[in-house]
């Protein structure tokens, strides 16, 4: 089999009956893969009317053209209608996965209809087998994947990637993730609610076919020339040695790391979970996602007083800048082993980190507030108390009573029954943890995945002060596209630097791909109009999403917010995304107007790599 090929091989997987097909689907020129193949495929398979839990709705696995062919692209896309808003969502990956679904001979895996049983399914290149898994239900996330890999049988370990739900996932819970190979996720939006909804408590990919690699000098040229960028330069080392945690202290610096439900941005606690002070008392390792060779993930070591099942057991944990701001700084903890504790309860229960931190933030200033009280959280909540915070956890994930239930469907949900709007942490979804600026909030509230990677608004506010309208939307759409781009190959944006869009044409032609080489720009476009129109036709609408007054009280190193650039930078920003799906809707394909004209932003330069963050971009 060839690596590269000019159209998508998929695996459609009825999970009522076990059964799969595989077809050919799209072309690489048009859709690219990864983002552009996550969407295309749930246009073609999902009902953009019916809900996220409706047994025909699709879940995509999605990874691209330059799949295990080069470094760092060792990212997949997971496509769903999202639990948490009822909309088109995407969330990413690493871990094995992605060179494991494409060492299966697939770019993409799509799951429909509804196990009878809760099940785990098995794809190989050969194989699909759909087991009774009933006696998994309500296990959390380690012990699964411990019993999983007892009884698997499911290939050698390298070449296989075990994704599995915990008890969130099988309760629905809004922002319930996905564990990939125990320490990369699908965090954010759901996507573990829609495997549990589909009775799936795990998805084994074994990697078991054989490619040939692309003959002739240019391929493995490239590849060494992308590798030695990646190894032999300063660009990744960052992400290596204190890796993201660097971030911490800077952004404490400036003011715009969130503490205690966002009452502040900057504390003199900092230094007890510093990337700095992790890496001196808690580092165990770094390990790395298949294909990379960089190894950015850090895990640390929880020592015996808070593994109370063993006298000698400890517990590896993965850490990162965004898990210490929502499990550490927001919640007030200033002990970096009381992170890890944390974070070690929310990986078992299975519930994305960010989301989790920040509703538990969220419910100890209501609990301050007099708003609810023990008989709602079932034990006493306040900030920097670890034993509370562990014990409703517990609770959260496993949607226990009434108020536990509400909050694991969003802070805001449980806002609207016990009031806290004004102080509820959300950004169209739970925020992340840069507390930057106007256009951070905007960026996030409106953005694609309402995530911190759409674009690089954090770093914008870092460099400017000054209240550019016009630069700053043409900036989100501009950088938008360019991570999009990328997010369509689909590699580790950490990697960005390394792989500028004449690099990326490069690959794609050395692989034999010349018309997705030729057409990377416009297609890209194309994918970015199509996606926000699936997002629009799903039922986003702009002009509904609201800041609450939180983000107003902030103090950055630029001072208050400005409410008047925050309402200017939410209209044009608005505007744009709504030209953007107007032009998704109606074209098809991308029809090459910029879109910044569309909506009367003047066209300038692209600034992507403008705003190197004045805290050392975190990211
Ligand atoms: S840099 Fe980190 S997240 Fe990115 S591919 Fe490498 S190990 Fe995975």
């Amino acid at each position: 089999m060839r690596l590269a090929s000019e159209t998508f091989r998929v695996l459609r997987v009825d999970l009522a009956t076990g059964r799969g097909t595989a077809l050919e689907f799209g072309a690489v020129g048009e859709i690219l893969g990864g983002s552009g193949l996550a969407s295309a495929l749930f246009e073609r398979f999902g009902d953009l009317a019916a809900p996220w839990n409706a047994p025909e709705q699709p879940i995509i696995f999605a990874v691209g053209p330059l799949t295990g062919a080069f470094p760092l692209m060792s990212k997949c896309v997971c496509g769903f209608k999202s639990p948490y808003n009822g909309q088109y969502a995407e969330s990413h990956a690493g871990g094995r996965l992605a060179l494991c679904l494409r060492f299966s001979g697939y770019h993409a895996l799509v799951l429909t209809g509804q196990a009878r049983v809760l099940s785990s399914l098995t794809v190989g290149s050969r194989s699909i087998e759909l087991a009774d898994v009933h006696w998994l239900r309500g296990q959390d996330v380690f012990a699964t994947g411990k019993l999983l890999r007892r009884v698997g049988g499911a290939g050698s370990s390298g070449h296989r990637s075990i994704l599995r739900i915990g008890p969130a996932g099988e309760n629905g819970a809004a922002y319930a993730c996905i564990n990939v190979d125990t320490y990369r996720h699908f965090g954010r939006l759901g996507s573990g609610a829609v495997l549990g909804a589909k009775n799936v408590k795990a998805v084994t990919v074994v990697g078991d076919a054989d490619f040939a690699l692309p003959e002739g000098r240019e391929y493995p040229k490239l590849f060494k020339r992308v590798f030695d960028t990646v190894t032999a330069t300063d660009k990744m080392r960052k992400y290596h040695d204190l890796g993201t945690p660097a971030n911490l202290a800077p952004l404490n610096r400036i003011k715009s790391l969130p503490w205690r439900n966002l009452q502040a941005t900057s504390d003199e606690g900092i230094d007890g979970v510093t990337g700095e002070t992790l890496a001196e008392q808690l580092l165990l390792r770094q390990t790395a996602c298949a294909g990379c060779p960089v190894g950015c993930i850090h895990i640390g070591l929880l020592r015996q007083q808070f593994a109370k099942d063993h006298e000698y057991l400890y517990r590896q944990v993965n850490y990162d800048y965004e898990s210490i701001y929502a499990q550490g700084t927001m919640l007030g903890m200033t002990n970096a082993s009381d992170v890890l504790a944390l974070l070690d309860e929310t990986e078992k229960v299975g519930l994305d980190v960010m989301s989790a931190g920040v509703a538990l933030a969220w419910a100890t200033e209501a609990m301050q507030r007099g708003l609810i009280g023990e008989a709602e959280t079932g034990v006493p909540l306040a900030f920097g108390d670890l034993n509370g915070y562990l014990a409703a956890m517990r609770r959260l994930g496993a949607g226990a009573g009434e108020f536990y239930r509400l909050l694991g469907k969003g802070v805001l949900r449980a806002a609207e029954a016990y009031g806290g709007e004004d102080f509820a942490c959300v950004l169209g979804q739970e925020m992340a943890g840069y507390a930057t600026g106007e256009l951070f909030y905007v960026a996030q509230s409106h953005g694609f995945r309402h995530s911190h990677l759409d674009c690089g608004a954090y770093a914008w506010d870092q460099e400017h002060a000054e209240h550019d309208v016009e630069g700053a939307v043409r900036f989100l759409v501009e950088d938008e596209r360019a991570r999009l781009t990328l997010c369509c190959m689909v590699g580790c944006l950490f990697a960005r630097g390394a792989y500028p869009q004449e690099t990326l044409q490069e690959a794609l032609a050395s692989l034999g791909l010349r018309e997705a080489a030729d057409n990377l720009e416009r297609a890209a476009l194309g994918v970015q109009k199509k996606r926000w129109s699936l997002k629009f036709r799903t039922g986003y609408d702009p002009a509904r999403v609201r800041i609450p007054k939180r983000f107003l009280e902030v103090t950055t190193w630029k001072g208050t917010t400005d409410p008047e650039y925050l309402r200017s930078l939410s209209e044009v920003y608005s505007a744009a995304i709504r030209d953007l799906a107007d032009d998704g809707a109606d074209d098809g394909a991308a029809s090459g107007t910029a879109p910044g004209m569309a909506s009367g932003i003047a066209p300038g330069p692209a600034n992507g790599d403008a705003a190197q963050g004045r805290a050392g971009r975190a990211d």
